[in-house]
């Protein structure tokens, strides 16, 4: 493209010259104007309302299943038996309960005494080795 036709007055310019011959109208601006002004699309407000309208249903989607979980909590909350407190027993009782607790559960559980079992039994071969490595 070796030539600017003029947009006022339809003149062939060359393409080196900066205004028209005729008219005087500068081809500089013209050109700078036409390239950088933003070009208003139906497709970008198409795309703009879509990602908008996207947006829309995920927020009041997570917030429905916010509301929906906050209403189920509360009726499990409200629903839970109210347990009896422990008003009135010291520090000492309670641990006391607390090791009972535990005590009842190793000797209850078969799983918790065998490890307890195999507990000692590896102490004492452990005992073995260092013995008698050190004689
Ligand atoms: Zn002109």
């Amino acid at each position: 493209m070796n030539s600017t036709k003029c947009q006022k007055c339809g003149l062939t310019n060359f393409a080196t010259d900066l205004e028209c011959k005729r008219c005087g109208t500068s081809f500089v601006q013209k050109t700078r104007n036409s390239g950088s002004r933003p070009k208003f699309s139906i497709i970008a407000v198409v795309m703009f309302a879509g990602v908008a309208a996207a947006f829309y249903y995920v927020f009041t989607g997570v917030q429905g299943s916010v509301d929906k979980v906050n209403s189920v909590e509360a009726n499990r909350v409200n629903a839970q038996p109210v347990l009896p407190p422990d008003a009135g027993r010291s520090r000492a009782d309670y641990d006391r309960y607390r090791s009972q607790t535990v005590a009842n559960a190793v000797g209850v559980s078969p799983g918790l005494a065998e490890h307890a079992n195999r507990t000692q039994q590896t102490d004492k071969a452990m005992d073995q080795m260092t013995n008698s490595r050190a004689q």
